[in-house]
């Protein structure tokens, strides 16, 4: 993993006017003292207090946790759509002022636009991110991204006549497509059946690996076996108010098999180390609800 800051990554470019459109910025995500309240007095959820979570350049991070610890908050305070009560987000260096095309992000709901289709979907989203290609640049890069995902034949099918999974194959396409610096995931396939599931989390593995221009993830998941196979750490989040518990080193060497990852005893003692401290974190605030209603009895 490319972790020395100034690591030279982009794609591979032949002139100077490739170079600046390919130039590629890496990123390191820094969260300081994030608070994030919602409600007011009456209402009054902390959703994230004290957070802090440094993440490297090129680094795959995945928040891991129970409902309501505070995952899609953070994802959304990075993404600038929602500003925390305290502390400091920097990418790179710079605070976070609100949405911008550094950062490319994957949801749970697919967020394509229904009257766009596949083509027409990625096309727009790099008009938007690159403004600096021509239409016969962006045309490329949204077949080149569609057959990277195997989609090719499908470019004018709409959202509404593809599956799930292709819907989301064209949400990860198009985020690879923008080039950002950081890809902001959050649930992306939460949605999915086991078998596409897999499918997914192995096509982003191989768009992410390949080429030398690894980007930071910020991925957000419930799910500790996929947790396990994507990050090179994992950020163990407890509720009530939202924290980080604990960040976890994934050791394992990439390419990653997810069969003999299963069977190796390091993964079971690692997956069995997360379990033990979401398990607790569950058992103490069931405790803790069921305080509550006896304090309101
Ligand atoms: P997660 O993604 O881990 O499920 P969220 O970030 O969605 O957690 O939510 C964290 C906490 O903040 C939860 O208790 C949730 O109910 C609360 N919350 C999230 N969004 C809002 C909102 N817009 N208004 C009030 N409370 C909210």
């Amino acid at each position: 993993m490319p972790d020395e800051p100034g690591f030279p990554i982009g794609e591979t470019v032949s002139d100077e006017r490739s170079v600046q459109k390919e130039m590629v910025v890496m990123a390191a995500i820094s969260l300081q003292n994030i608070g994030m309240i919602y409600g007011n007095n009456g209402s009054r959820c902390i959703a994230l207090q004290n957070v802090n979570l440094t993440i490297h350049d090129g680094e795959f991070v995945s928040l891991i946790g129970p409902s309501g610890c505070g995952k899609s908050t953070i994802i959304d305070i990075l993404a600038g759509l929602k500003m925390p009560a305290e502390g400091v987000v920097l990418i790179d260096e710079s605070q976070i002022g609100g949405p911008g095309p550094d950062r490319g992000t994957v949801f749970q709901d697919y967020s394509l636009f229904p009257w766009m289709t596949s083509f027409e979907n990625i096309c727009f989203a790099i008009e938007q991110t690159r403004e600096e290609l021509e239409p016969i640049e962006v045309k490329d890069r949204a077949m080149k991204y569609l057959s990277l995902i195997g989609l090719e034949r499908f470019r004018d099918a709409y959202p509404n006549t593809l599956s799930g999974g292709m819907r989301q194959r064209v949400s990860i396409a198009r985020m690879f497509s923008m080039n950002p610096v950081v890809f902001l995931m959050d649930e992306p396939f939460g949605a999915l059946d086991s078998l596409n599931r897999i499918y997914m989390q192995d096509v982003l593995l191989r768009l992410w690996l390949e080429g030398n221009d690894r980007k930071t993830v910020v991925f957000v998941t419930h799910d500790i076996d996929e947790a396990l196979l994507l990050s090179d750490r994992i950020a163990v989040m407890t509720p009530s108010p939202g924290q980080i518990k604990e960040v976890v080193d994934v050791p394992f060497e990439r390419p990653r098999n997810r069969k003999d990852l299963a069977e190796s005893q390091e993964y079971i003692a690692l997956r069995s180390r997360i379990l033990s401290v979401l398990y607790s974190e569950m058992i103490g605030e069931i405790e803790r609800q069921e305080q509550g209603v006896r304090g309101l009895l």
